[in-house]
């Protein structure tokens, strides 16, 4: 019957230790209840499924004897099984409901947090910071860390609330993070952000991924059920655990049969890397492919019709339904020739690019940039709104050549690509992509064996 308790469920565990805890007399009930319903029930209806009449008879006396030799107990009391958990503070918290989600029951505790101003100051309201505690068996606090990273410094914080006898102290120290890259893969069931959801991908990596690949394959419309990807990103971790993720190194991503492949690689001397494909062609292109960032939020928006002028084609542009404040940035590098309102548009950004390219942000709640100024790919010039003639807040972009209205998506999917890697750096490049082009490979392994 071990073997039903150890597969048996931790949560089922870690309510039994409360009990047994308090009423060690009615441990004997208890573990024969979680047999009961536990992992241990299933185990014994197969093991003798001839005779079921039988079956509660046997499951009740089979624990009461091998809890007579003390080897469950002595399973139950391993330092691993409830002393130690980790969490993430959220911004509602209290000391006591910080506490009672790490499973620590100690008043005594919450009353020094709550008191204590270094904890009310790097832990209370600072939602996402990551805490794990220790405790004793019974449940009493004995250290607390919370971690976090403050800035770009490649540093991070660790606060400790420590109990000494009666009372207790706290500390701060500052400590380097250390860098490891992660392989993870996914396959598309219904959006982008529910596969990396269930792969444990951070979605700032997702974000990177759809980004990098935006010129190819566009996240808002053509993912397609059974697309997979896999992808290599950095790591930051704090006493080994995983504090933030940093840049994605290299993606995979088949979208309807159709594999794309990025690496990403920084040039000998080059003030910044790039994205290219594993043949070396650059994927940055002269214009995004979207004046919206993808994100959890935008990606959950289809782009609509229009809601006053009521057809797609009669307007003349491309809708990007968002919530009011989302970041708007310009697609290309260009000049600003018109920041102000006007009339259906509302406030409005022209943007001058090349070749008579000119690009149209409309409806805004709010504008960053002024007339004549310069700015770049990618550069935020103001925020979603529902300015002008428009129903709802969304992003009404445009594309004009020569003042003719274009197609954006074609306009973007045309627009020329950026250098390729230099002859010079080649050799570098090479040896680099084909060792991503291994570690891409096994992410897929994980993952179909994850799968399976
Ligand atoms: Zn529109």
């Amino acid at each position: 019957m071990i073997h039903g308790l150890t597969t048996a469920s931790a949560a089922l565990l870690d309510r039994l230790s409360l009990t047994i805890q308090r009423h060690p007399k009615r441990l004997t009930a208890a573990i024969a209840a979680v047999l009961l319903t536990g992992g241990g029930g299933a185990f014994a209806v197969a093991s003798f499924a001839p005779d079921p009449g039988e079956l509660p008879v046997r499951m009740v006396s089979y624990p009461v004897e091998s809890l007579a030799d003390n080897v469950v107990l002595g399973e139950l009391d391993t330092p691993g099984f409830s002393l130690f958990r980790s969490e993430q503070v959220r911004s509602s918290d209290t000391p006591e409901s910080l506490l009672q989600r790490m499973g620590v029951a100690d008043p005594a505790a919450a009353a020094f947090m709550r008191g204590d101003g270094t904890v009310r100051q790097n832990v209370l309201g600072r939602s996402g910071r990551v805490v794990s505690a220790e405790t004793t068996d019974d449940h009493r606090l004995v250290r607390l860390t919370v971690r976090w990273v403050p800035d770009d410094s490649g540093n991070f914080r660790r606060l400790i609330v420590e109990r000494t006898g009666d009372k207790f102290s706290t500390r701060i120290e500052t400590a380097k993070m250390t860098v490891n890259s992660r392989l993870a893969g996914g396959v598309i069931q219904s959006s982008l952000f529910a596969a990396t959801d269930a792969s444990n991908i951070p979605d700032a990596v997702a974000v990177q991924v759809a980004e990098l690949f935006s010129g190819n394959i566009d996240f808002r419309r053509s993912l397609r059920k059974g697309d997979r990807f896999s992808v290599v990103y950095e790591t930051l971790e704090a006493d080994g655990e995983p504090l933030s993720s940093g840049r994605v190194l290299s993606a995979e991503f088949v979208n309807n049969g159709k594999s794309h492949e990025a690496v990403w690689f920084q040039e000998p001397g080059a003030s910044k890397g790039a994205y290219y494909s594993l043949k070396g062609e650059s994927l940055r292109r002269a214009y995004l492919a979207s004046p919206v960032e993808f994100s959890r939020v935008s990606s959950g928006f289809a782009m609509r019709i229009h809601p006053i002028l009521k057809t797609w084609r009669a307007h003349l542009g491309t809708d990007f339904a968002a919530p009011t404040g989302t970041t708007v940035r310009t697609v290309g590098d260009g000049v600003v020739e018109f920041a102000g309102v006007q009339n259906g548009y509302g406030n409005v950004v022209f943007v001058k690019h090349r070749n008579q390219h000119v690009t149209v942000y409309a409806h805004l709640s709010r504008i960053d940039v002024r007339q004549g100024q310069s700015i770049e790919q990618g550069q935020t010039i103001g925020a979603v709104g529902a300015t002008g003639w428009a129903t709802g807040p969304h992003l009404h972009f445009e594309f004009r050549v020569n003042g003719q209205h274009q197609d954006p998506m074609t306009m973007v999917a045309q627009s020329e690509a950026a250098a390729p890697v230099s002859a010079a750096a080649r050799p570098a490049f090479d040896r680099l992509a084909s060792g991503m082009r291994m570690q891409l490979s096994a992410a897929a392994l994980i993952e179909q064996a994850s799968a399976n």
